[in-house]
């Protein structure tokens, strides 16, 4: 089923059990490697180099050097600029390619993987921009006669450890290899086992960029044997992790042995809240898409619908049928809107969910089975009469799987939204545009949409309230989790 984009980019792009260790492509130590599956077809589409900590050692070490004694720290921000433009056209070039890999790994339509590298693209692009603007400023200190001047300088925090997850592989790597090399940091990138293939096409585009040896890193290979030697290695100053709250909390305990410095992407139970005069005709494709874009498998997917009941069953009723009417298929199906989830592991998780809801009282309006027994799709999912008790609304899902609760009253609606775990977007809808402000406001998450659910560009910043994480990736706050600052005093006369 692979398609022959696919296979050509594989032949192009990838060195097969290969790691990426100080600019050469290297078997794994262990000399040991694994699968990439095609979630799509259940089969083998290229074998993957399994790292062990001996990978993890001589990784870290490559970015050490390059980082200590390297040029990339020496080279001035316009050069890296430069550099960064470079990777960004490459990555524009090679798009098909890279869209097809993806598309492949992690079973996403090639369009909508199309779109994902053009998000890797900007983040480069945007991040280029900033990387001759990291400035620090003149500081003038008391007392009154002025004997001392002060300025501070932004300085790369040095060895960044960087570890993603599969859902977005190659945008979840451009969103922490663009900040971090822009703020100069050394870097060690750790794919998901589940998805590697793009980051391992990206390591090659950044060498032919003329990123110098060393500067980045790629260990692929399982998290216990690679993430968690890495967070905890003493010679790396940072880690930026994405991906589960549960090993987010690993990496943190992992990283307290050298005090790295931490920031954490994790999971999100994300609320879409619609008020009774909201647009029908916004909201259904509106919210459908905030649920079922990626087959669910999106952090900041919008899978609780907090609905007015005035209005709750022409929406679920609107929303199961946007749903029946997405079409589930291959990537490269051209009318495919979705495609498959991860693994089957991943789709047993996804139906035990929708079990669950059933058992506990709510009801299925559309989907809540697997399609086919080839690969592992499945259908959008629309549950009704949930109560924000259950497993399905409290717990991340991860998959296409809205659960609908209704709601009288603004406030417990706001409140019930709130009542989670996690807190990385919402969304409300309404043609009030005080009010929206309004609850936008009292939502604890980062990422709000009026009107929308989940729109922002790498201008915008996103990150974590509560359990969803620390620190914020996109925007200039993202170059600052690369950087420390340095305070330099000047004395100047007695
Ligand atoms: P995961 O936590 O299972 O794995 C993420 C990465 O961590 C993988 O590379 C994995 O190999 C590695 N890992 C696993 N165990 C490790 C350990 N002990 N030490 C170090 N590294 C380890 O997550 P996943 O299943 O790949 O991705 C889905 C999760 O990611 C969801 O919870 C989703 O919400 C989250 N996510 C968050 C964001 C965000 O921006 N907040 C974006 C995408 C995904």
């Amino acid at each position: 089923m692979t398609s022959t984009t696919g296979a050509q980019a594989l032949k192009e792009l990838i060195e097969p059990e290969r790691l990426l260790i100080d600019g050469s492509w290297v078997p794994a130590a262990e000399g040991a490697s694994f699968p990439a599956i095609d979630p799509g077809t259940g089969e083998q589409v290229a074998r993957v180099a399994e790292g062990t900590e001996a990978d993890v050692d001589a990784a870290v070490a490559a970015a050490r050097r390059s980082f200590d004694n390297g040029r990339w720290l020496r080279l001035s921000g316009q050069q890296r600029s430069l550099i960064l433009w470079r990777i960004a056209d490459l990555l524009e070039k090679r798009a098909d390619d890279l869209a097809a890999l993806e598309s492949m790994d992690a079973g996403m339509p090639v369009s909508q993987a199309r779109l994902m590298v053009g998000e890797a693209v900007n983040q480069f692009r945007y991040f280029a921009g900033w990387a001759d603007k990291v400035e620090g400023k003149s500081v003038e200190i008391g007392p009154a006669e002025m004997r001392f001047q002060g300025y501070t300088r932004k300085e790369a925090v040095g060895v960044a450890a960087l570890i993603v997850p599969w859902n977005a592989p190659v945008v979840a790597t451009a969103q922490k290899l663009a900040p971090a090399l822009a703020a100069g940091c050394s870097c060690v990138l750790k794919p998901s086992e589940e998805a590697s293939l793009s980051a391992l096409a990206v390591g090659r585009l950044l060498l032919d960029a003329g990123l110098p040896p060393g500067v980045v890193n790629v260990v692929t290979g399982f998290g216990p044997r690679v993430g968690a030697p890495l967070a905890a290695h003493p010679g790396v100053d940072k880690v930026s992790f994405t991906g589960s709250t549960h090993v987010g909390r690993q990496i943190v305990h992992a990283a307290a042995g050298n005090l790295k410095k931490v920031s954490l992407e994790l999971g999100g139970k994300s609320a879409m809240i619609v008020l009774p005069d909201a647009d029908l005709d916004t909201v259904i494709p509106g919210v459908a898409t905030g649920i079922f874009w990626n087959s669910g498998q999106i952090c900041t997917s919008g899978s609780r619908l907090f609905v007015h009941r005035d209005i709750a069953d022409e929406v679920a009723d609107g929303v199961a049928g946007f749903g029946r009417n997405l079409k589930v298929g291959y990537g490269t199906d051209p009318d495919a809107d979705l495609g498959p989830l991860i693994s089957q592991r991943h789709l047993d998780r996804v139906h035990g969910y929708v079990e669950s809801g059933v058992a506990a009282g709510a009801r299925v309006v559309a989907g809540g089975n697997r399609i086919g027994d080839t690969g592992y799709f499945y259908e959008p999912t629309v549950v009704v009469d949930a109560d924000p008790s259950m497993a399905m609304i409290r717990e991340e899902i991860f998959g296409p799987v809205l659960g609908v609760v209704t709601f009288t009253d603004l406030d417990d609606a706001v409140a019930a939204a709130n009542d989670t775990e996690y807190g990385l977007a919402g969304s409300v809808w309404t043609r009030d545009v005080a009010r929206a402000h309004s609850i936008a406001h009292r939502l604890r998450a980062s990422r709000i949409g009026i009107n929308v659910h989940r729109a922002g560009g790498v201008q915008m910043p996103v990150g974590g309230y509560k359990q969803s994480g620390w620190g914020r990736e996109n925007g200039a706050e993202a170059l600052a989790e690369y950087l420390e600052t340095k305070s330099v005093v000047t004395r100047l006369a007695d």
